[in-house]
């Protein structure tokens, strides 16, 4: 079953997100479901718990989805994920299903270490660069109620407007 992805100017989306318990048995069902949303959308990479209604900090990302360098770690979902060490910051171009009328240019760090848990409560750790790095980063700012359109320079000059998603 896939879930609904809530859209700008949902207030959910700018709601930070309550830490994810793993011993809540909702929870399985939960990334069961945004895995199977992720899947659903062709190019889409990750996914965090408030755009799918749920204010939990919890995301899951397949970044081996699309052709573009870095680690690929493949399906992974993350309870409480934060980020331990970032590095190299470099201007990238960035979309969202939750904005889909729009992408735009942020500055993010080429290279994390992101700590969390996995599904089952176990300790996640993950050296991530290139794409799969602003992944995590781009989902992380979804549990802080942070979009890309907050993290632009400029709305005039860094924000594009595109057809359709994909
Ligand atoms: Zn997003």
């Amino acid at each position: 079953m896939t879930l609904r992805v809530l859209q700008l100017p949902d207030p959910v989306l700018k709601k930070p997100a309550f830490s994810a318990d793993p011993e809540d048995p909702a929870l399985q069902t939960l990334i069961d479901r945004m895995f199977a949303t992720l899947d659903h959308h062709p190019r889409c990479v990750g996914l965090a718990a408030p755009q799918v209604g749920t204010s939990l900090r919890v995301i899951v990302l397949d970044a081996s989805r699309v052709d573009k360098p870095g680690s690929r770690h493949g399906r992974l979902a993350m309870l409480n994920p934060s980020i331990v060490h970032r590095s190299h910051p470099r201007l990238l171009r960035e979309g969202c299903l939750s904005v889909p009328d729009y992408t735009g240019n942020v500055l993010r760090e080429d290279r994390v270490e992101v700590v969390g848990l996995d599904r089952n409560g176990g300790t996640l750790r993950i050296s991530a660069h290139g794409f799969e790095a602003v992944v995590f980063q781009h989902e992380i700012d979804h549990l802080d109620g942070k979009l890309f359109l907050d993290r632009v320079s400029s709305l005039e000059t860094d924000v594009f407007r595109r057809k359709s998603y994909g």
